[in-house]
């Protein structure tokens, strides 16, 4: 080996011992996250969510999927309202009328087709709980492996119907998951919203950590006054999941993003743009 050849080697084995190697030890997990919006909509009476506070006040809502590109395989958070609503021109009108109004600009299934991604790629999905605005298409992934507490599936629906069809497959949980085995995309166990209820903490290598709430907690002000709905399943469970999802966001400095917070939204890259 002449000298010029044996420098490099030395020169390509110095790379190969240390910044390839750190490349590769700190290789992320996820590559990439697309905020979808899986519908929007307008609240009759907020005081419906925070008990006593802005009675009779309407607010614009928001609804969220969040599609993660791990190296192993495409995620979706949350299905959000039924693709089927974007075809209703005067949208979903709740039964209370309170609650949500909900229209569905675009369906979920053209905005992955925007992505170049097809259903039957996405293998694995989870949602945060079994309201309707969350599992509007868990049925437009069949194939899916559905990742949702025990809890929540067990939870008898309107006239004991079960949450979703039993042939659909289905990973049960009982707590938190670290969801690839490289800690990079956990479920966290938030009940009290309903009995099941989770939300999701994904690292991403640029952006940082980011906390998915699920509706461990439906807008900014709630959150910060720690108001909990009267809808909700258990009053104690959501205060102690908060604290939860507080201590969470210290420990990993993580943003949290509020599924339904139209305001946080507004400030948000909407796919086909993406956070990595
Ligand atoms: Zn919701």
């Amino acid at each position: 080996m002449n000298r010029a050849s044996s420098l490099a080697a030395a020169f390509l084995g110095l790379i190969l011992s240390s910044d390839f190697g750190h490349a590769q030890s700190s290789k992320p997990g996820v590559e990439k996250l697309y905020i979808l919006n899986c519908g929007e909509g307008v609240a009759g009476d907020i005081s419906r969510w925070s008990p006593g506070v802005n009675e009779g006040k309407s607010m614009d809502f928001v609804d969220n999927c969040y599609l993660i590109k791990h190296a192993q395989g495409w995620l979706l958070w949350d299905t959000g309202i039924p693709d089927a609503v974007a075809a209703m021109p005067n949208g979903l009108a709740p039964a209370d009328p309170k609650a949500v109004y909900w229209r569905r600009p675009k369906t979920l299934a053209a905005q992955l087709d925007q992505l170049g991604v097809k259903p039957s790629d996405i293998k694995v999905i989870a949602v945060s709980h079994t309201h309707p605005d969350h599992v509007g298409n868990v049925e437009v992934f069949p194939a899916a492996m559905l990742y949702v507490q025990k809890a929540e599936y067990d939870w008898p629906g309107a006239n004991n119907a079960p949450r979703f069809k039993p042939e659909h497959p289905v990973t049960k949980l009982e707590g938190d998951r670290d969801v690839f085995g490289d800690g990079s995309v956990t479920i966290l166990s938030t009940p009290g919203h309903t009995p099941g209820h989770q939300s999701l903490l994904v690292k991403l290598p640029r952006t940082g950590a980011v906390l998915l709430s699920g509706d461990a907690v439906h807008f900014k002000s709630n959150w910060d006054n720690r108001s909990v709905p009267s809808i909700n399943f258990n009053k104690d469970q959501t205060l102690a999941s908060m604290q939860k999802i507080s201590e969470t966001l210290t420990k990993e400095k993580a943003q949290l993003w509020i599924n339904h917070d139209k305001v946080q939204r507004d400030g948000l890259k909407m796919s086909p743009e993406f956070y990595d």
